[in-house]
């Protein structure tokens, strides 16, 4: 059996004896990778340590082994919160107002990319094929091949490629695009986020295209594509199915008695759109006064990356956004909103999805969001609620039946509920049913399958320099 080495930012272990991968979104992902493959997982084990060892802690765990390494304070603050948190996860998101670029963040970026490179490259057999994720690790290719890794790499990259104009404004912008061409295959969520790297390698390093994805950057051939990520289907119907049994779903329809549930389930992030979202509501229950007291709003959003300043901005403002609607709209017998900021396993969200007449997911940008996909899945089929979403999630693109808003409109957001809640049944039922069989058809197995069936490529016919007819296409 061949060997396929899995590389990202943060390592889910599972539990000793637990029998199952973790549950985080790229451990469901992972573990489907694994199933065809022997499987080294290798990156940061979670712990901040003085003195990082240049040796990682092995652990053989269900047939897969984890590979970890602890990261130092500084190397955790320059590299992680600073450089991939505050430089480039907003200007992916097309926040250019909110990117914090420093020289010794991205110093700190690529220091921890090269010991990645180093402890890595020491595991590495003959025959492996290596799949590294996300925006964490871009240069980790380039750090590879600099100490003579020839295997196939391929890099799957999670959240939203931006136009050129907005990837450029980042200082080390040339830098990344180098280092990018050293992937043997570049996976992205969207043909959006295709054209626009691929535009952006052309105009800015002069890559010559050779057909189907295939580029020439620098004297090396890369090829783009997207790979739309999934989720398991299969698990979250049983879960969606079984959740009634769950308490806490049980007393949330019970609290709800006859209002109908709208439901927004986001990690507190700037880029889910979560205050623009919520004066959205309020907009919607000033426009249609006979709703007051017939809908809750729950928003369930557990804080993230509480280091970086602009999430913790984000945390108040939210809090006061929530107060302030709260207190004007409310009365003694009604909450409108109710927001809670713990994280709920996923067999519950899966019971509140299926429980709420309309998921609210509107991203202001992302890469793909889960949340709808999970939202779509978890409808019973004889009484499917309604999916109001982002055209600016990348979900949208396979999933263009749901309600498609702009999210920075509150009034077409406000619009859209009130469409939402007064949908026929036969009309829900139509744009439910092809969002659920293209979930079905395009899983999580699927993305997994077709990203690794094309990194194999590289092993053999991928590596063949481009023939003169090829080159001059
Ligand atoms: N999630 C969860 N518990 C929560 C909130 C979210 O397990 O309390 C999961 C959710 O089910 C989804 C993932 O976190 O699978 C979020 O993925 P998405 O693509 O929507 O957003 P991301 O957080 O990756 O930007």
């Amino acid at each position: 059996m061949a060997r396929l080495v899995i590389v990202s930012n943060r390592v889910a272990v599972p539990a000793e004896g637990s029998g199952a991968v973790a549950a985080g979104g790229l451990a469901v992902a992972v573990k489907e990778a694994f199933t065809a493959y022997e499987g080294l997982w290798f990156g940061w084990s979670g712990n901040i340590v003085d003195q990082p060892s240049d040796e990682p802690t092995i652990i053989d765990r269900d047939r897969i082994q984890y590979a970890l390494v602890d990261l130092s304070p500084q190397d955790h603050r320059e590299y992680y919160s600073g450089f991939a948190n505050r430089a480039l996860w907003p200007i992916m998101h097309y926040r250019l107002g909110l990117g914090a670029f420093s020289r010794s963040d991205y110093a700190g970026y690529s220091r921890v990319n090269r010991f990645f490179a180093q402890t890595l490259a020491g595991l590495i057999e003959p025959d492996d094929i290596i799949w590294v994720h996300d925006y964490h690790l871009l240069p980790l290719a380039s750090e590879l091949r600099g100490l003579g890794i020839a295997n196939p790499i391929g890099y799957f990259h999670h959240i939203p490629w931006p136009a050129a104009d907005v990837f450029n404004s980042l200082p080390a912008s040339g830098d990344l695009l180098r280092a990018i061409a050293d992937y043997d295959l570049i996976g992205l969520q969207t043909e959006p986020d295709v054209q626009n790297l691929t535009r952006n390698l052309c105009d800015t390093l002069r890559a010559i295209p050779l057909g189907a994805g295939s580029l020439m950057v620098d004297g090396r051939r890369t090829r783009i594509r997207s790979f739309p990520i999934g989720i398991d289907v299969a698990g979250f119907k049983d879960a969606a199915e079984k959740a009634a049994s769950d308490r806490t779903v049980r007393e949330t329809i019970a609290g709800l008695r006859t209002r109908k549930l709208i439901i927004g389930v986001d990690r507190l992030d700037y880029s889910k759109g979560v205050p623009e979202r919520m004066e959205a509501v309020d907009r919607f229950l000033a426009s249609n006064p006979d709703q007051r007291g017939n809908v809750v709003y729950l928003q369930i959003a557990p804080k993230s990356r509480s280091d970086v300043p602009e999430y913790e901005q984000l945390a108040r403002e939210v809090n006061e956004t929530v107060g302030e609607i709260n207190g004007n709209t409310g009365d003694p017998t009604w909450t409108p909103i109710q927001y809670v900021t713990k994280a709920y396993a996923r067999p519950v969200l899966a019971g509140l999805y299926r429980a709420a007449r309309v998921g609210l997911v509107t991203p202001m940008r992302d890469g793909m969001n889960l949340v709808a996909k999970e939202y779509v899945v978890a409808q019973s089929g004889d009484d499917p609620g309604v999916l109001i979403l982002s055209k600016f999630a990348g979900a949208a693109q396979q999933l263009p039946e749901a309600i498609l808003v702009n999210p920075y409109d509150r009034f077409e957001v406000a619009e859209a509920i009130r469409t939402a809640l007064y949908m026929p049944r036969a009309e829900r039922l139509a744009r439910w049913k092809p969002m659920v069989e293209r979930m079905t058809r395009e899983d999580v197995d699927w993305w997994a399958r077709n990203f690794l069936s094309e990194l194999e490529n590289f092993r053999t016919v991928e590596r063949e320099p481009p023939t003169a007819a090829a080159a001059a296409e």
